[in-house]
């Protein structure tokens, strides 16, 4: 179990929802991701007390934004709807250009 303090995890999330152009992560990568689902921590998480699922160490050790995880989000909605992958990359790398203007 990972223990950071309640104030220092305030910090860290904060700063993770302000990371709005750190990507960090590969179409790649992410596109693996929307396929097999992240896996979120099984048992208690304090993290996940603290900062809620959408948020915790565990998700921000994974996704290096909430931009990111939100995206992931998305694409993990159409993958579960049966999307095929080519549109998928396309939506990707519409978001991913979006956001380096
Ligand atoms: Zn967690």
């Amino acid at each position: 179990m990972i223990y950071i303090e309640k104030k220092e995890e305030e910090k860290l999330v904060e700063l993770w929802e302000k990371a709005k152009k750190d990507w960090g992560i590969t179409p790649d990568s992410l596109l693996e991701l929307v396929k097999h689902g992240v896996v979120y921590c099984e048992d208690y998480c304090n993290s996940r007390e603290v900062c809620g699922s959408g948020a915790c160490f565990c998700i921000r050790e994974i996704f290096p934004s909430r931009d990111c995880y939100e995206v992931y989000l998305f694409l993990r909605e159409l993958h579960l709807e049966g999307v095929e992958k080519e549109l998928f990359f396309r939506i990707l790398k519409g978001k991913i250009n979006e956001r380096k203007k």
